[in-house]
């Protein structure tokens, strides 16, 4: 795992650039939490990443947080879930983080181990009639059987997890019409105003109210670690995903929660997408710079619509999630499976698809990027296993990592154009392709395929200027290494 500062407690003082707003400054303590927006296909404008902080007194607030104190605290991955102080500025709705104080431990990890269970609730708001599906495809939907949720976590994660003991209950009623929870029904979360946002709280609160009859929440004992909350009308054009800090059934925690319209539980790929988000995945992103985080074609945290194949009774399937995901925040995969060179080092590996259920070869690459906090990461993908199948070709991967932004990983595009998505041969490295950084000094060579992957060869420092064009002299197109594995 990747290692971290040691400090208990991380201060971050106010941006000098800040622009203090007229108001009252208010200190508040308690559990951050983060939720991510995610919009219906062929939608466009701001998709939301919202912040709450919850009091131990059960009250919960709406903050806003400059993405530069997101960045000075390390991203999004050392927030989620974190009992902070934040001094905020209140003006009108709005309350403004100025300082933001993490307290208690860091954690290396937001590792994601054995089972997990889930409990969908079924919401229905009183003034919308229809009943989108039955009980029976809320509780199928999470067997262990091909495009169902047990079968597609046991997939992408090699066994780590199962959702064994999810279950579902519903439909009951929520207290309130539709409109109470949503300023305009199918529209809103887009718009970069959070309060056309669908209240996320009050949803939260009333679904898992409405079904506390049918529901222990405390599971005897076993907690459920997440909530699907299933609607039966749409909230505001986004399906959420993220957590949520509350007591249910006597237990208080953050808990792993989903909120769904039709669409998204009608698309298994949205029901991955936004239980990633539970599991404290971010989005990733490619190489556009547009800030648009649907465009990695490599990632069901991105495009969870795109190059995936379908099911008759669930929708699009989802695909894997990326190495830095699976490695780096749910630690799926172990270090003896992730090569990282040593200094000054040219080094020929094999590494193997990166959905294949068992290797004996690497799984991925971790190079560090000297004088920075990036690193690269080299995966391979193809179409092994139930879904990754309709990818769009069998390549190596290369992300950029820098985790105090947004989307901390970028499917690196060489293209003088980056493409529009990461479907495009500038995203995929081919047999006799290599990828150089020459100012970081890491050259990445395609230089077989296998069975089961590719065999690359990584060279770093001295050795990683052998295949860029400031080695001087060197003849790159008829060198090759094959040394250490
Ligand atoms: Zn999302």
């Amino acid at each position: 795992m990747r290692p971290l500062h040691s400090l208990t407690i991380v201060t971050l003082f106010l941006l000098a650039t800040l622009q203090i707003s007229a108001g009252s400054p208010d200190i508040l303590t308690g559990i951050l939490t983060v939720t991510w927006g995610d919009p219906i296909q062929g939608e466009e404008g701001i998709p939301p990443t919202v912040f709450h902080l919850t009091e131990d007194s059960g009250v919960t607030h709406h903050l806003k947080i400059d993405p530069a104190l997101i960045q000075m605290a390390g991203g999004l991955q050392q927030l989620w879930g974190q009992r902070v102080r934040v001094t905020t500025t209140v003006d009108g709705t709005d309350r403004t983080v100025m300082l933001l104080e993490k307290l208690g431990e860091i954690r290396a990890v937001t590792a994601v181990t054995g089972s997990q269970p889930w409990v969908s609730v079924m919401c229905k708001f009183p003034d919308v009639a229809t009943e989108p599906q039955n009980l029976t495809f809320f509780l199928e939907m999470f067997d262990n059987s091909p495009g169902r949720l047990d079968h597609y976590w046991r997939e992408l994660s090699y066994g780590t997890i199962d959702v064994v003991g999810s279950t579902a209950a519903g439909w009951v009623n929520l207290p309130n019409n539709q409109t109470h929870y949503i300023p305009v029904p199918g529209e809103g979360c887009l718009d970069g105003n959070p309060n056309n946002d669908a209240d996320l709280g009050a949803l939260f609160a009333d679904c898992t109210a409405a079904a506390d009859h049918l529901i222990d929440f405390s599971n005897g004992g076993n907690p459920f670690v997440g909530i699907n909350l299933m609607f039966n009308s749409d909230l505001d054009g986004c399906a959420w995903g993220g957590g949520w800090s509350a007591t249910l059934d006597g237990v208080s925690k953050v808990w792993r929660t989903t909120w769904e319209p039709p669409w998204g539980y009608g698309n298994v790929s949205v029901m991955g997408h936004e239980m990633g988000h539970g599991f404290g995945l971010p989005h990733s992103n490619n190489w556009d710079n547009d800030g648009w985080p649907y465009d990695n074609s490599w990632d069901v945290m991105s495009d969870a619509h795109g190059w995936a194949g379908s099911d008759a009774t669930y929708g699009t399937l989802g695909k894997h999630t990326i190495a830095y995901h699976k490695a780096d925040i749910l630690g799926w995969i172990s270090p003896a499976e992730i090569f990282e060179p040593a200094p000054d080092s040219a080094t020929t590996i094999v590494i193997d698809d990166l959905a294949l259920g068992t290797t004996p070869n690497y799984r991925m690459a971790r190079i560090e990027i000297p004088s920075s906090s990036r690193y690269y990461t080299v995966e391979v993908r193809g179409w092994t296993g139930m879904y990754d199948a309709n990818l769009p070709g069998e390549a190596v991967i290369i992300h950029e990592i820098d985790t105090g932004r947004s989307e901390p990983a970028w499917a690196y595009d060489a293209a003088g154009t980056p493409g529009s998505d990461s479907s495009g041969e500038g995203t995929m490295w081919r047999v006799g392709e290599t990828f150089t950084d020459p100012a970081a000094e890491i050259s990445i060579s395609i230089d077989s395929q296998t069975p089961d992957g590719f065999e690359i060869t990584i060279g770093v420092g001295a050795w990683g200027l052998l295949f860029s064009d400031d080695f001087e002299g060197a003849d790159t197109g008829a060198w090759s290494v094959a040394v250490g594995g």
